[in-house]
């Protein structure tokens, strides 16, 4: 049985439930079909709650015989334009995502929770007829209110956020109400005013800048990514291209990894753009700012929109390009939820919009350099500091046969001392991520290697066996050193809680701050953190990744690097490209004062030749290396590589139902030299919130090969389900944790 309507008068909507499809419902009683406009948001009834929904579409049939009506439309105008819908599909079909969620997820939360639009209408003072009838000199008796008139009658109707911004108050505002001369009305939203900043005009750019900034194509789509080092001036090439977009008349759209976005930032771009309005969209907005800065950006009022990872999402009706600093960073890929890479979003983003994307950092992610290396991309390189900091000095530690106190070597303690001694601040990296601990003798370095793959056996302690991550292969556990019979063989990045009671214990007489995601949820968390730290007093710092960028510690002169192996051992592919770009990003950040800068990398392998390469040659060489290494072993980027990824409190029900998905993919597509299935592996953090965690791994020749396999496992999947057992599609896999 079908449901036909002529007239178009079934509603498809995206609805907030973890389900793949759109689902169909009849206009709300008493509201005609016509007046309905994709990309509005209504409230459903779903299984007996209410949700809102997004219009989709506007449809003539339906399967079902029997549709319920939405209960009531929440808006007049539409929030999504069609470019934004036909985006937000894309994305759901590429990363198997419930279009209702992605709708969700694009949608900050007050308008998520069906919040009217118009509650952030922005309310203009505009002068009556009478008001307009005055002349200028009319209340002079009264300068504050003449002052008002005056504006009024010069530069039309204003907001209230500009009356607020220029110090016009509410009272003075009343008496020009109760004289009759102005009244307010609604207009479009404005964003809420950013901190304010003078105007400075921008330097003149340099030789390579102006290249850099020519290539760039004024129209149509095209991909840049812009490689330069820290202070070459890469910002500054930026806020020259979003110049130029808003010289057009369209939206720049600048993202930012998730600490990036300080008000530092925020200042140096409103400083340089005072006449033009910005959005700012971030975690650390009230909720009602973020709804604000939302909506005037998918309105068009906003010229500029800055975000972190979610501002990919919004619709931007006038876009004229798209920006993404530090592409590298992993805080673009979302790990959770709907597990969408931003930065490459942007990339079809710009596609859709036909207009140019630029991608920079100091330390490109293979993925993108490998776009600019084979011409999909264009490569434009700043080879030379804009600014003149003075390059830190790096020294190998060897630990190996040394006497280590929970992980550091004797001398670098010695150093973090006569540094807080010194008044200066230390900066100590534990290496935390990835979890991925290969099993390594500490008095001979001999490391559990596969004997089929270049790739380290990984410690899976519940299993009490080694596996390899590349081929499955596995060997039981051993308990002494099978070069050297020691029994001192320890996991590479374990033990870090250990490591960092230490210091703290070691070091009490200073602060010691740490820093992870765990400890600083929001950026002003962050900010009240490294407070001590701006101050310039004494204290040391522990960090993970998000310490390498971004804050300007002028103090800190010494940087450890805990345990570099663990980086470059990893059964984690991606380590040693992230060990790479930490190495790069405090290499730049120690000593950016006027004290010289030091680091110290601990490594049980000083004499490697990829930890040589990176310390003699610097990223770039390293990464062109790690490319190679990758082509070789049939890794990202060459091939594409999707984890479907179960979790559960009972290990057998997850890995048998990977068995099951990996049966029912392969009688779909047989693994060949094109595609190819691993696993059900464990992950290499086993165990996380008392589930145990495994996945499948498949990789494929052609990118495009995935998606339609990974629909028919999800559709599967929805099938199949375990209540007690919790799946996930990661589609361009940035953890294997
Ligand atoms: P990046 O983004 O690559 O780290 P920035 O654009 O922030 O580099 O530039 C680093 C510093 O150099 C900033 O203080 C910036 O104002 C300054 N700078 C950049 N380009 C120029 C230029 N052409 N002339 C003078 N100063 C510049
Ligand atoms: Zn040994
Ligand atoms: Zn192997």
């Amino acid at each position: 049985m079908q449901q036909v309507d002529q007239q178009g008068g079934i509603l498809r909507l995206a609805v907030p439930v973890p389900l793949r499809r759109l689902f169909d419902y009849l206009p709300p009683e008493g509201v005609e079909a016509s007046r309905l406009v994709p990309g509005q948001r209504l409230w459903v009834p779903f299984g007996g709650r209410k949700l809102v929904a997004v219009l989709v579409a506007r449809v003539g049939e339906s399967s079902l015989d029997s549709l319920k009506p939405a209960l009531e439309l929440v808006d007049q105008q539409p929030l999504f334009d069609e470019r934004s819908r036909a985006f937000l599909q894309w994305a759901a079909s590429y990363y198997q995502a419930p279009p209702g969620e992605l709708y969700s997820a694009a949608l900050p939360a007050a308008l998520r929770k069906g919040k009217p639009a118009d509650h952030w209408a922005e309310q203009w003072l505009a002068l009556t007829t009478e008001g307009k009838g005055l002349p200028d000199t009319a209340l002079a008796r009264a300068p504050k209110q003449q002052a008002l008139l005056q504006k009024l009658l010069a530069g039309g109707p204003q907001s209230r956020t500009a009356l607020r911004a220029d110090g016009v108050t509410a009272a003075v505002i009343r008496a020009l109400e109760e004289r009759g001369l102005a009244a307010w009305e609604s207009g479009p939203t404005v964003p809420p005013p950013l901190p304010s900043a003078e105007p400075t005009p921008p330097p003149g750019l340099n030789e390579e800048q102006r290249q850099v900034l020519a290539a760039i194509p004024t129209q149509g789509f095209s991909v840049s990514l812009l490689e330069g080092t820290t202070g070459s001036g890469k910002t500054e090439v930026y806020l020259r291209l979003m110049e130029r977009v808003l010289e057009a008349g369209r939206q720049a759209l600048l993202l930012v990894p998730e600490i990036g976005l300080t008000p530092q930032t925020l200042r140096r771009i409103a400083a340089r753009f005072p006449q033009h309005s910005i959005a700012a969209l971030h975690s650390g907005l009230a909720e009602g700012e973020r709804a604000q800065a939302w909506l005037a950006a998918a309105g068009g009022q906003a010229d500029i929109v800055i975000g972190t990872r979610s501002a990919i999402l919004t619709p931007l009706p006038r876009l004229g390009a798209v920006i993404v600093d530090e592409e590298h960073d992993g805080s673009f890929k979302q790990q959770d939820g709907v597990r969408y890479s931003a930065r490459d979003l942007a990339v079809v983003l710009g596609r859709m919009a036909e207009v140019p994307v630029l991608l920079g950092s100091a330390t490109p992610s293979l993925e993108s350099l490998h776009n600019a290396l084979n011409g999909r991309y264009q490569h434009l390189r700043l080879r030379h500091r804009a600014g003149d900091a003075r390059p830190p000095q790096i020294h190998v530690v060897p630990t190996l046969g040394q006497q280590l106190e929970e992980g550091f070597a004797p001398q670098v303690l010695r150093h973090i001392g006569e540094t807080l001694a010194r008044g200066e601040q230390a900066l100590v990296f534990i290496n935390r991520r990835g979890f991925a601990p290969a099993l390594a003798c500490d008095d001979c370095g001999w490391l559990a290697d596969c004997p089929h793959c270049s790739s380290k056996l990984t410690l899976h302690r519940r299993e009490r066996s080694l596996r390899c991550h590349h081929c499955d292969y596995r060997r039981p556990l051993v308990d002494s050193c099978p070069s050297c019979h020691s029994r001192a063989l320890s996991a590479l990045g374990g033990g870090t809680e250990r490591s960092e009671a230490l210091l703290a214990n070691r070091f009490a007489d200073y602060p010691v701050i740490r820093v992870d995601r765990d400890t600083t949820s929001s950026k002003e968390a962050l900010d009240r953190l490294l407070a001590p730290a701006r101050d310039g007093e004494p204290c040391l710092l522990l960090g993970t990744q998000m310490l390498a960028k971004g804050h300007h510690l002028p103090k800190v002169t010494l940087v450890v690097i805990q345990d570099a192996d663990s980086g470059l051992f990893s059964a984690d592919f991606r380590a040693s490209e992230r060990m790479g770009q930490l190495l790069e990003q405090v290499a730049g950040r120690a000593g950016r004062g006027d004290l010289a800068g030091r680091v110290l990398v601990q490594s049980r392998y000083p004499e490697h030749p990829l930890l040589q390469l990176l310390l003699e040659k610097g990223y770039g060489p390293y990464a062109r290396q790690l490319l190679r290494e990758r082509a070789a072993a049939g890794l990202p980027p060459m091939r594409a590589m999707a984890l479907f990824r179960a979790e559960c409190e009972e290990p057998r029900w997850a890995q048998e139902f990977l068995e099951q998905a990996r049966g029912m993919l392969e009688s779909l597509a047989p693994s060949s030299p094109q595609l190819q299935y691993l696993g059900p592996v464990p992950a290499l953090l086993e165990r996380k919130s008392g589930r145990f965690r495994f996945y499948l791994q498949i990789t494929a020749e052609q990118r495009a090969a995935l998606p339609p396999l990974l629909s028919r496992l999800c559709a599967w999947a929805e099938g199949n389900r375990n209540r007690r057992l919790r799946w996930a599609v990661d589609m361009d896999a940035q953890e294997l944790a």
